[in-house]
């Protein structure tokens, strides 16, 4: 078997692992900035540990909370020139995927001046970047393990993602009170993301025995905590919070080494166009996915529905409640715009049995 993963974020988790470790922060540097977004890093109450570590360190810091969902290049462009002229030594994201993704790039950005949209996404790989601390308050994205940020690329207003060596934390922290701030949507629709990245990640044509070890510990974990996210209809307790968490980084790691299959780059257009969070967005193709798997990958989908411990009827009846995607508007004609732009994508060549630009098209035409 051979392989060739670079995994190398030291990860600190673990409840108050900000609290017991702060010191960490005073081995990055003197000056920090922190890049978030508008609310999350305060509910969570990660910015306060965060502010608190800082302090003990005498690191003096500021903040760039511009960051919105599905993150901008040009934002993160602008995050690199703020902390140069803020003369950061290092970069501190915090918040749900789409920070983590923008403080990635910005931290990029930052060590390259001469970046705009263009030269980031255009980049010798791995390029400079600052060190980067990564604090999670989503059960989601994985972003705190993997080595890729996406990002929304302003001048075309797609999504396309920018990864590699440059694009991993330094350190994480891995806390899941965190999360507790998160509405019952939020966690519904981050916990489908990391579903997505369990299943896309098993049946990939990428797959290695490791991330397979991986997938066994995030498959049972996420399924049976959405299970429980539907039937009570309530925000989870701490117990059930602190399982999707771990659950996400699992199913994060997988990911890392095996990328999607095609939902996580289909889904990309239910985002731009109708505003479908990415978790929901992917798991809209999930159905597509499990019937070939069920086809070209019969082992596979076999110890699947063995690791989930649920009947395959259950199965597609909870993703489909769960992701909650009614008839969406699009023309015939528009369908095939949005379809055209696809070629020689991985996530394709990844996905079991193959996938084409004419299955997209037909996929995305039927929820239309
Ligand atoms: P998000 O876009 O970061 O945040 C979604 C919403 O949740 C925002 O309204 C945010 O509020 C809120 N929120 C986040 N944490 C919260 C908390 N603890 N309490 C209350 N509200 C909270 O969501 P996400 O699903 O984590 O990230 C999605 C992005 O990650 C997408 O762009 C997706 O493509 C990307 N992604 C990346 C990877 C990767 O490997 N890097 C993998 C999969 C997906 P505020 O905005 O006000 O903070
Ligand atoms: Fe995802």
């Amino acid at each position: 078997m051979d392989f060739n993963i670079i995994m190398p974020v030291r990860l600190i988790g673990g409840e108050n692992c900000i609290r017991k470790n702060k010191e960490v922060f005073g081995t990055l540097g003197e000056k920090c900035l922190i890049v978030t977004s508008k609310t999350s890093a305060q509910k969570s109450g990660a910015l306060k540990d965060i502010e608190a570590a800082l302090e003990y360190n005498g690191i003096e810091y500021c903040i760039f909370d511009k960051i919105t969902e599905n993150p901008l290049a040009s934002t993160v462009v602008e995050g690199g020139r703020i902390a140069r002229e803020t003369g950061a030594d290092f970069v501190v994201g915090v918040g749900g995927g789409s920070p983590l993704d923008a403080s990635k790039a910005v931290a990029i950005c930052a060590e390259n001046p001469g970046y705009g949209i263009r030269e980031l996404y255009n980049r010798a790989v791995p390029s400079k970047a600052l060190p980067l601390v990564l604090v999670g308050t989503t059960s989601g994205t994985g972003s705190e393990v993997t080595g890729v940020s996406v990002l929304t690329n302003d001048l075309d207003m797609t999504k396309k993602s920018i990864s590699g060596a440059d694009c991993y934390g330094t350190v994480a922290f891995l806390d899941p009170k965190y999360t507790y701030s998160m509405s019952y949507k939020v966690t519904i629709s981050t916990a489908l993301d990391a579903f997505a990245h369990a299943v896309e990640g098993w049946f990939s044509a990428r797959r290695t025995d490791l991330a397979a070890g991986y997938g066994r510990m995030a498959l049972p974990t996420i399924y049976s905590g959405l299970k429980i996210l539907l039937e009570t209809g309530t925000l989870p307790d701490k117990a059930l919070r602190e399982k999707l968490y771990y659950g996400s980084i699992y199913a994060g790691l997988e990911l890392n080494i095996c990328g999607a299959c095609f939902p996580h780059t289909v889904g990309y257009v239910l985002t731009e166009n109708f505003g479908i969070p990415h978790g929901r967005a992917c798991t809209a193709f999930m159905p597509y996915l499990l019937e070939k798997a069920k086809i070209y990958e019969p082992e596979r989908y076999r110890e699947f529905l063995q690791l989930l411990g649920d009947e395959e009827k259950n199965i597609f009846t909870i993703v489909d409640a769960l992701t909650d995607i009614k008839t969406l508007g699009a023309a015939p004609e528009q369908v095939s715009r949005w379809c055209a732009r696809w070629s020689g994508v991985r996530n394709f060549e990844n996905s079991p049995g193959g996938f084409t630009n004419r299955e997209a098209e037909k996929l995305l035409n039927s929820l239309m």
